[in-house]
């Protein structure tokens, strides 16, 4: 990848959340994946806005990933920018009967956080791997559950 498109990244991201030739195989459930040219972690929405701009301002090609469960990654591996979610992780209650998540936290970990806080509705997910922003997107369901029934709101960049 370009060493002008990784200093720009470097305005953006600290040094130590941009990855260069990052094996998918690290960050997919199935273990399989060959390098990205570029993987980045941006912590906030200020910087996942700064990297979309920059990926969008080049054309640049990108992916996001969650927990890649749900992806079967080429031994090729791919040669654009994997933004990654995993430090979007605040988890917290909202008022008395709602759960705040950012989008790199496990269903499990929101069902764990439901039940501590004897909150119900999110059991069904419980088992779903992935990340609260992969379901929202993949529309999730299991049993008699699903996301749409359940979602108060979704902040969408
Ligand atoms: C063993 C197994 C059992 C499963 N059982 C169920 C089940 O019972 N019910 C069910 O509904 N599903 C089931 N799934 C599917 C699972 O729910 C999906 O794999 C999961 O929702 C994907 O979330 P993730 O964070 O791992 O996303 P990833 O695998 O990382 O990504 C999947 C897709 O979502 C996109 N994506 C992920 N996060 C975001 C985000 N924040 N913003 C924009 N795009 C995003 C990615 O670009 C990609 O296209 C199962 C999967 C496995 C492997």
């Amino acid at each position: 990848m370009n060493k002008e498109i990784i200093e720009h990244l470097g305005q953006i991201v600290s040094e130590e959340n941009i990855l260069l030739n990052e094996p998918m195989s690290r960050h997919t459930t199935f273990r399989t994946g060959g390098p990205a040219a570029l993987f980045v972690k941006p912590g906030d929405l200020d910087q996942l806005q700064g990297i979309m701009k920059l990926v969008r301002n080049l054309e640049l090609p990108y992916f996001v990933v969650g927990n890649g469960s749900n992806l079967l990654v080429s031994d090729k591996g791919f040669d654009g920018i994997v933004v990654s979610l995993e430090r979007f992780c605040e988890l917290r209650l909202e008022g008395e009967s709602s759960i705040y998540a950012e989008s790199g936290v496990l269903n499990s970990a929101i069902a764990s956080f439901a039940r501590d806080n004897s909150l119900t509705g999110f059991e069904f997910a419980a088992g779903i791997p992935g990340t609260i922003g992969g379901a929202m997107i993949m529309k999730r369901r299991a049993y008699d559950g699903e996301m749409k029934l359940i979602t108060r709101e979704v902040t969408v960049l």
